[in-house]
């Protein structure tokens, strides 16, 4: 079943039509392998070359920085296990907090196993982690901190800035998944304190399956996949040529739209909000109220069954999602909503709307009347 009315954007995002373009001639055509010295694969390393250097220009940060990926998860995965790995003789213990994606919190599960230590730092009611909470969970042998930058079920945005700044004068690590940040608010890695940033192309209106790794020049990292030279001999495999030249695409497409697209969705959002908070009784904002990402709304309401709400939704054509996405087919309640203390008769009735550049009033005001028919739907049964 098709939506009519798509409000999943943190889940994932469509491929705009000049990104497909963008990517067209890769896929067919100019379909040669970038290690090759012929003329053929000089033209795919140079479309290579210049989406990385698209895409460092983009976050203010040098070419040299930015390695392909496979996506977020990816990103997660090396940072994580390669500096726990590279620094094992200085310390086996890390930071992170419990709200982050499980490409982090499972990566650091992972390292426990092999008997690293990690400190999962609670949040506030808002899902915010204060950079006071980060130093004091600081020990000799830390070697790594991870916090995100926004959240991608509660859309809370964490002071990243703080946070790194004051490692920074530590000299401890720095790592933050910016997968749900990038493209939707404004980065620049000249400015922002941090060693390490995760994106993903498909949550930027680019393909899926292809993001990068950002590592500040003097920090570095090992290799994460051993084999050809590509990306320095760290990330070896062929490259995703299509999907590299597409992110750069879409990144350009989104950075240079934010200024319109952002205070659009931000209003949107406090429309859709306010609506929500006065029409149906017992509801609440989960998230901070303005401290968020632009297009996200999660709320829950007491008495009503998220799982219950979405099918009668996408009757109508209304596509949105319990908590994340990861989590479909399980009526769990999300670590991120437990990490927030969301009161149990709020908790399981969970939903999250995602909204994107397509989204307008209409489709807000259609959904609203949507969930008000269906709440009481449920609340009566
Ligand atoms: C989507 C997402 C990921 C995973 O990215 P993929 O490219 O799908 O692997 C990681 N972290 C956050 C915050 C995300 O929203």
């Amino acid at each position: 079943m098709s939506c009519r009315i798509y409000l999943d954007h943190a889940a994932t995002t469509e491929i705009l039509p000049q990104v497909k373009e963008a990517m067209e001639p890769y896929l067919m055509e100019e379909f040669g392998n970038a290690s090759t010295a012929y003329g053929m694969g000089q033209e795919t390393r140079n479309a290579i070359e210049q989406a990385r250097e698209r895409i460092a220009g983009i976050m203010d940060a040098q070419p040299e920085e930015i390695y392909f990926t496979s996506g977020g998860s990816e990103s997660d995965n090396w940072v994580i296990k390669n500096v726990a790995g590279e620094k094992k003789n200085l310390g086996k213990h890390l930071i992170t907090c419990k709200i982050e994606h499980h490409a982090v919190l499972r990566s650091c599960q992972y390292l426990e196993q092999l008997g690293y230590e990690v400190t999962y730092l609670d949040v506030d009611s808002y899902g915010q982690v204060s950079p006071e909470q980060v130093l004091s969970a600081l020990r000799e042998d830390t070697t790594l901190v991870s916090i995100m930058t926004g959240n991608n079920e509660i859309g809370t945005i964490e002071p990243i800035g703080q946070i790194g700044e004051a490692l920074r004068k530590r000299g401890i690590a720095f790592h933050t998944d910016a997968v749900q940040a990038v493209g939707q608010i404004p980065i620049s890695l000249r400015r922002l304190p941090v060693d390490y940033l995760s994106a993903s192309a498909h949550k930027f209106h680019g393909p899926k399956g292809v993001g990068f790794l950002y590592m500040r020049k003097n920090k570095g990292l090992s290799s994460f996949i051993h084999g050809g030279s590509q990306e320095k001999g760290k990330r070896a495999g062929t490259e995703n040529v299509a999907g590299i030249v597409g992110m750069a695409e879409a990144l350009s497409i989104s950075t240079k739209e934010m200024h319109q697209v952002r205070p659009r969705l931000i209003r949107l959002r406090n429309y859709f909000v306010e609506r929500l908070l006065h029409e149906i009784p017992q509801v609440r904002l989960n998230g901070h109220p303005y401290k968020r990402l632009p297009g996200n709304v999660n709320i829950s309401i007491s008495g009503v069954d998220a799982t219950s709400l979405l099918v009668l939704l996408e009757e109508e054509g209304i596509c949105a999602s319990a908590g994340s996405a990861c989590n479909t087919g399980q009526t769990r309640i999300s670590h991120v909503i437990e990490a927030i203390g969301v009161p149990e008769d709020y908790a399981p009735g969970t939903v999250r709307f995602t909204m994107g550049r397509q989204t307008d009033k209409r489709q807000i005001d259609e959904t609203v009347d949507c969930l008000k028919r269906c709440v009481t739907l449920l609340r009566e049964t």
